[in-house]
């Protein structure tokens, strides 16, 4: 057998035919960006959030850039957040000059601890990122407490958790800023890169759609604000649209596919992924952590399953932020994550002799 970490063909042969359809409709139209389709998919994710405003980018990334510059934060600041996450979270820090700082994470859920993080609190601090790790939402009470303590932006890094909820909110919606990803691998996936920010706050919602649109205020070709151009386009909407009606579903068959593993996994040498009481968890990834992971993943690999290594390396650590000045050391418990954690097949098409292949091969790692 061969498994990869995660199949895209699959979900697109079931969906092929409204894909094509609807895809032909967009482009016999002739309206291509910023038509109906992108406002249609803004609303209904707005509606599915729970949050008042949805503004639509060009990708994960340029979401939190966008959230970061309407908080008008740049040189001089400094932005807590996770060493722990996938880089863009504090290249969007860096991005717009201000400066990431990183607060260590919590052993179980991976997720940045919000004591750590206001450990880390200084007179610069303007804002703190906590990301949902692999589906996983973080203690967003406490880091909204926090906020409200040092008078500090709370904006989430929802790009691997939309659907997940945390005290019956959907994540997102719940601190000043929600900003996702539809990178295609992300829980809900489009054909290329989109993405975008969700808030409650009308005049931040329209601040970002203006600096999305190289800053031009409502009057054509007057600029009041240098900005960008991060669009999300009609034809990415439109796909997206069609898959936002399958995501809770989608995520439904990722919890199931993990309550296996866990179940079947349990008795094993490995610390498996953890859900929080008031949360539910959408397995974007399945991460064990192994004192064996190089010989685990090798053994596997040998026979046909690919895992996945998330994340290899932590942030403090990247070549690209050595100025900042960590050291190794600095944030014990991401580190030692780094060093243990690996990802197994998981996604909504993972059918179940697939995934009995996988656990009965980890199962006879472990006999041997
Ligand atoms: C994917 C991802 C991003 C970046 O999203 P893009 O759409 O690829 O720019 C940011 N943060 C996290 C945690 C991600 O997983």
């Amino acid at each position: 057998m061969n498994i990869p970490l995660i199949d895209l063909t699959k979900q697109y042969q079931a969906l092929k035919k409204e894909l094509s359809e609807k895809l032909l409709n967009v482009l016999e139209k002739g309206v291509y960006i910023a038509g109906p389709e992108v406002k249609g998919f803004e609303s209904e994710m707005a509606q599915f959030t729970g949050a008042k405003f949805a503004v639509s980018t060009a990708n994960g990334t340029d979401s939190l850039i966008l959230a970061l510059h309407a908080c008008g934060i740049g040189p001089g600041d400094e932005v807590i957040t996770s060493p722990f996450t996938f880089f863009a979270t504090a290249e969007a820090i860096a991005r717009i000059g201000a400066v990431p700082v990183f607060a260590d994470i919590d052993p179980y859920t991976f997720n940045m601890s919000p004591e750590k993080a206001e450990e880390k609190i200084t007179e610069r601090t303007r804002a703190i990122i906590p990301v949902h790790i692999f589906g996983h939402p973080a203690e967003m009470d406490a880091f909204i407490e926090i906020g409200e303590r040092y008078g500090l932006q709370i904006i989430e890094d929802a790009c691997q958790s939309l659907g997940a909820s945390y005290k019956g909110k959907q994540v997102g919606s719940l601190g000043h800023f929600g900003c996702v990803s539809f990178y295609p691998t992300k829980n809900l996936g489009a054909y290329g890169d989109a993405g975008i920010v969700i808030t409650n706050n009308k005049e931040m919602a329209k601040k970002i759609r203006i600096l999305g649109f190289h800053g031009m205020s409502s009057q054509k070709y007057f600029h009041d604000f240098v900005g960008y151009n991060s669009r999300l386009d009609e034809i990415q909407a439109a796909i997206l649209r069609i898959k936002l009606k399958k995501l809770q579903e989608w995520n439904h068959l990722r919890q199931e596919k993990a309550m296996k593993y866990t179940e079947e996994l349990k008795e094993l040498d490995l610390t498996l992924p953890v859900t929080l009481e008031h949360s539910s968890h959408v397995f974007h990834l399945y991460v064990i952590l192994s004192k064996e992971r190089e010989k685990l993943a090798a053994y596997l690999e040998e026979r046909g399953i690919t895992t996945g290594n998330y994340y290899p390396c932590p942030l403090h650590l990247q070549n690209a932020f050595q100025y900042l000045g960590y050291h190794p050391g600095d944030l014990p418990v991401s580190e030692q994550v780094s060093r243990t954690a690996l990802a197994l097949p998981l996604y909504p098409e993972l059918m179940d002799e697939e995934q009995d292949y996988v656990i009965k091969n980890i199962k006879e790692f472990f006999k041997k």
